[in-house]
């Protein structure tokens, strides 16, 4: 959930309060305290300066509405540099770039108000705060995604000493930014809506078909049969919050039977896990970055080589198990182009800078065995500017439509990720136009959950609201004849429940009624299908099928359960199920 602080009720933007004049070095030491904006990330991040003469004392935050996790360091670590340099001219948080440089901004606002020339400090050596070089645990885990804090707090509920490493300064991955939903067949809230007919069976199905047949039947069983109680588990153990009266119905699927965490996002779901895992006194490592496994001379799995804050080498000796949970390689180009020459510069990510494949590499140097690796899925509807995933575009579930620039529509708007896909970089210009109205977002409710995207795209002139089609089209120089055509069939086969083009398989919605929005989109690097091969206790296997002693992975980082293609809300499913059963696994070791 994301913290607002409390709005302050001060119409002046500056606050002065004199506490002191002179000092015995014939200096000022006054102290004042100024207010200062930056535009972060989701918002304008506002702060309070505290200067004693020409240096910075302290930075209050007055109010945001950053990611809580992301922001995190931001706060805290940021804050620390500035104090300790005097200045606001330092390096950003990586991972956390927006969200540091609002942040950074406002102090410069303040410091520019305060109208102080700020004292040059001594450039000191950077100087790495020490961890002991050595670690003993029973479970190392490698990374802190869904799956990581999955696997580490059952393990660690098993009365193992677990810790998890994470290279990046926060937490949290891909799950982080994702947009949380979880398919789980026979869940509570398709009870409460009256959804009926959905079964393991059903879920298994579409898995299999969407992934082309090729994910291990073994596993995608797994999955399927244990998604509900992985879901009861978030919901009842972990204590995620899932809205009560909507469910999504991503591409693929034959029910609606996707959970949305509140937020509709990861914030909800890695904000708690890492909630539980703390509770549980796991040992939580952020700045470090695993390198190596350590084998010893049976080629056991016995540890981890690291780094810590780019600096210190750091081994994480595991008596029982290490669990990789590294997540994918959407981020790495030069990967992405090993395996699939395809997805080269041409395609931006939707993933985080941390996803670049390193625990497949690692696993791969101790003898593990690859599979699927070219199956490189794209997000169809990202921000063409970014690349960034459009959570916004979430419509797309209660009925939005998938246009062209000629106004025509060209695929069956909850088809697989992949066909979609294929079908945009088919058109004019490899892009699409999402279009929808009040109607759908009344279902969807997009434009409240994720108003800072609506707000962006619409600064950004990727996204217009407008009355009619003929405004709304024009925005865009979409054909308006076409478009209209298109329109009128859409909502003759929204009333006969019978979209005689493309086979809407929600069943289309009327757009008669206005005003309409359209977005533009193009498709993103999303998902890496591809990696380790594991077995039904997510042990790692090498190339003749036998597990590498000591070594467990969950994850993206696995590359046997969903096939050549990953449907929406599979993810989350994944990475917890398969997840809990690496900690559990390993919990008995
Ligand atoms: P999953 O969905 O499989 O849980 P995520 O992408 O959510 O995967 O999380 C994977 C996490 O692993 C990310 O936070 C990423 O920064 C982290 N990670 C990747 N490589 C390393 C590494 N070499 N050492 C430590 N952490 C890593």
């Amino acid at each position: 959930m994301k913290k607002k602080f409390g709005k302050v009720a001060i119409a002046l933007a500056t606050l002065l309060v004199i506490a002191g004049c002179g000092n015995s070095n014939g200096q000022s030491n006054e102290s004042k305290t100024v207010e200062g904006t930056g535009a972060g990330k989701h918002g304008d991040i506002k702060v309070a300066v505290t200067f004693a003469g020409e240096k910075i004392k302290d930075i209050k935050i007055k109010d945001q509405k950053e990611n809580e996790v992301l922001s995190e360091p931001v706060y805290k670590e940021l804050k620390n540099t500035i104090l300790s340099q005097n200045s606001a001219d330092v390096d950003v948080i990586s991972g956390s770039t927006a969200t540091s440089e609002g942040y950074l901004a406002a102090v410069k606002d303040a410091i520019e108000k305060s109208g102080i020339t700020l004292a040059a400090v001594k450039a000191s050596a950077k100087k790495t705060d020490k961890i002991a070089d050595k670690q003993e645990y029973d479970v190392v885990v490698v990374g802190s995604g869904g799956a990581g804090f999955s696997a580490a707090i059952e393990a660690q509920e098993a009365g193992k000493k677990v810790v998890i490493i994470e290279k990046m300064p926060t937490v949290g991955g891909n799950t982080l930014i994702s947009g949380g939903e979880m398919n789980a067949p026979g869940n509570w809230v398709q009870k409460k809506l009256g959804i009926k007919g959905d079964s393991v069976e059903s879920y298994y199905e579409d898995t299999m078909k969407g992934g082309d047949n090729l994910g291990d039947p073994k596993m995608v069983r797994i999955l399927a049969e244990n998604a509900l109680n992985s879901a009861e588990w978030l919901k009842d153990e972990v204590k995620v919050d899932f809205l009560d009266d909507q469910l999504f119905q991503f591409g693929g699927h034959s029910y609606k039977r996707a959970l949305i965490p509140v937020g509709h996002t990861g914030q909800e779901v890695i904000s708690k896990l890492k909630k539980k895992a703390e509770s549980l006194k796991v040992d939580i490592l952020v700045d470090t970055k695993a390198d190596e496994l350590i084998q010893d001379d049976k080629g056991k799995v016995t540890g981890v080589k690291a780094t810590y804050k780019e600096e210190q080498p750091v081994e994480f000796h595991a008596k029982d198990a290490v669990v990789l949970t590294t997540g994918g390689f959407g981020s790495n180009v030069e990967m992405r182009k090993e395996y699939n020459p395809e997805y080269d510069e041409r395609y931006m990510s939707t993933d985080t800078e941390g996803t670049t494949g390193d625990g497949i590499v690692m696993a791969e140097k101790a003898g593990a065995a690859l599979t699927n690796m070219e199956s490189i899925q794209t997000y169809p509807v990202a921000n063409p500017k970014t690349g960034v995933i459009s959570l916004l575009a979430d419509t797309r579930f209660d009925g939005a439509i998938l246009i062209n620039q000629e106004g025509q529509r060209f695929v069956e708007e909850l088809e697989r990720r992949d066909v979609i896909s294929k079908a945009i970089l088919a058109q004019t210009g490899g892009y699409t136009y999402q279009l929808w109205n009040d109607d759908i977002d009344a279902i969807s409710k997009t434009k409240e959950a994720h108003e800072d995207e609506y707000n962006e795209l619409i600064k950004d002139k990727l996204l217009v609201k407008a009355d009619t089609l003929e405004e709304a089209a024009d925005f865009f120089d979409i054909n308006v004849a076409n478009l209209k055509k298109t329109i009128e069939k859409v909502n003759a086969y929204a009333k006969s429940g019978d979209d005689k083009d493309f086979h809407h398989r929600g069943g289309l919605v009327s757009l008669e009624k206005g005003p309409y929005y359209i977005e533009k989109a193009i498709p993103s690097v999303h998902h890496t299908m591809g990696g380790l091969v594991i077995n039904e206790n997510t042990e790692v296997l090498d190339a003749k099928g036998n597990p590498i002693k000591g070594l467990y992975a969950a994850g993206e980082l696995t590359g046997v359960i969903q096939g050549s293609n990953r449907l929406g809300g599979n993810a989350i499913t994944d990475i917890i199920t398969f997840g809990r059963i690496a900690g559990k696994t390993t919990g008995e070791l």
